[in-house]
């Protein structure tokens, strides 16, 4: 007993060489000054066309109401899921009904017709069920990846993200995309009145209840935020002046780094993520962060020490060594267990083949998922700082998706802390979960396209 209850502390060697990993106060400043720099130039005209953040416009320009009415439909493409919704909304209260699609690998990687043709498939299928396909409904349209709007219903890809490469879409209007494959079916009924990004759902969504909420924000697959600007900021953005005086802009922070500003603090774990990826030299911010690529970070640290002698007696396993079978769950999963107690991690590293693990083992195996969650947390939240800080706003609320900000065991303290260190002193923030922006935002945005907000 003497023995066991003395607490293990990860091991010296790996604590040196996690040092990367862990970002100083001095560090994410510099990361700050860099990001507010990045994003004058994804306003303004003349520096936009080559800006690494692209701060689009989004054409959403007032926040909900939550008087908003009316049945609407959505689609939601971009996360984990791929999600046909349908929404019914009434004053400050809304029922939703959703429906889950697979898409297949080869039609992430295939042709952009077999793309929408497959989402004009499951939309007939759910509109059938539903008994709605003679109903001429509204549809809002989420679409997660960098658009380059030109109105609320047209929407240039710039480049996929994640782990989508259809051919034939980079360069085209996503929407006329879709309404092609409608139009080859020919049996759907409806019309869309926006596309928007996931961080605009959010967003929206959150305001519907919580009137200072301006910044969306989502840490899932992807990562992302929008934020309300001033509509004279907005450079690009070429409506008459009116309305709010706002106008909500999606950063694509993802792509920060892109142009080498943060090559300072990649690790060579960050660089063979990129290496290994779909979209090398692509989103290198995002890479650091986000769920489709934390647990693989942790994994190639982790093989990395395996093979130097420093985890596991030095003998790791196959699926230690196979990109991509570390998942980011698996991070949440061991940062889960209480302090001192292994029982998800022992579990884990089970599946994974490495059953000869050993306390020590564990607690190094947790210490480094740490050290990558923790460093994600702060990287989005010298960014988000960035954001609060520019729009100067006594109070913002801060909505928040995607699957680690909602299952990371520490994900939010981490961030509350990391915020009030570095925010401006003199302003106020809260960070919100915000439930299906996805969903409910796309029709609060079609909503206010479709003229049904009063
Ligand atoms: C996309 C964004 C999206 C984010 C979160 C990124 O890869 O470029 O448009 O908001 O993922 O889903
Ligand atoms: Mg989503």
């Amino acid at each position: 007993m003497g023995l066991k209850s003395q607490v293990l502390l990860p091991q010296y060697p790996i604590r040196e060489k996690c040092k990367e990993l862990m970002l100083t106060e001095e560090q994410l400043r510099q990361i700050m000054k860099t990001f507010h720099h990045e994003l004058l130039l994804g306003l303004g005209k003349k520096t936009h066309d080559n800006a690494t953040v692209k701060c689009f416009v989004t054409y959403v320009q007032d926040l909900p109401t939550g008087r908003e009415t009316g049945k609407f439909l959505a689609l939601d493409l971009g996360g984990t899921n791929f999600r046909v919704l349908l929404i019914e909304l009434s004053e400050n209260h809304f029922e939703m009904k959703s429906k889950i699609f697979a898409i297949p690998q080869h039609i992430m990687l295939g042709s952009g017709e077999q793309l929408f043709d497959h989402i004009a498939d499951c939309l007939a299928k759910f509109m059938k069920e539903e008994n709605i396909m003679k109903e001429k409904l509204a549809l809002g349209f989420t679409f997660s990846f960098p658009l380059k709007q030109l109105g609320l219903t047209k929407g240039i890809l710039k480049s996929w993200t994640k782990g989508f490469n259809c051919s034939g879409v980079v360069g085209n209007d996503v929407v006329q995309l879709l309404r092609d494959a409608i139009k080859r079916r020919g049996d759907i009924n409806l019309h869309i009145f926006a596309i928007l990004n996931d961080t605009t759902g959010t967003l929206m969504s959150c305001a519907w209840k919580n009137h200072s909420c301006k910044i969306g924000l989502i840490i899932g697959t992807g990562s992302n935020a929008c934020y309300v600007e001033k509509q004279k900021n907005a450079e690009l953005f070429d409506e008459p002046d009116g309305g709010s005086g706002n106008v909500l802009i999606n950063t694509e922070w993802g792509a920060f780094g892109d142009n080498g500003t943060l090559d300072f603090l990649r690790t060579q774990y960050d660089k063979t993520i990129d290496q290994n990826s779909i979209n090398p030299g692509q989103q290198l911010f995002e890479k650091m962060i986000s769920g489709m690529y934390m647990g693989e970070l942790v994994r190639l640290a982790l093989e990395r020490f395996t093979k130097e002698g420093l985890l596991f007696g030095g003998k790791g396993s196959d699926l230690l060594f196979s990109k991509g079978r570390f998942y980011t769950k698996y991070v949440s999963e061991i940062e889960s267990d209480y302090s001192g107690v292994y029982t998800n991690c022992r579990e884990i590293l089970e599946e994974l083949g490495l059953k000869h693990a050993s306390e020590q083992d564990c607690v190094n195996v947790r210490f480094v998922c740490e050290c990558v969650s923790r460093r994600a947390a702060h990287l989005v939240s010298a960014a988000l700082v960035t954001l609060l800080n520019k729009m100067d706003e006594p109070h913002v609320t801060v909505g928040i998706d995607g699957s680690v900000y909602r299952f990371h065991p520490h994900f939010h303290n981490l961030m509350m802390e990391k915020i009030s260190q570095l925010i401006n002193p003199h302003l106020k923030f809260d960070l919100m979960l915000s439930e299906d922006g996805s969903g409910r935002g796309a029709a609060l945005v079609a909503a206010c396209a479709s003229g049904k907000s009063r």
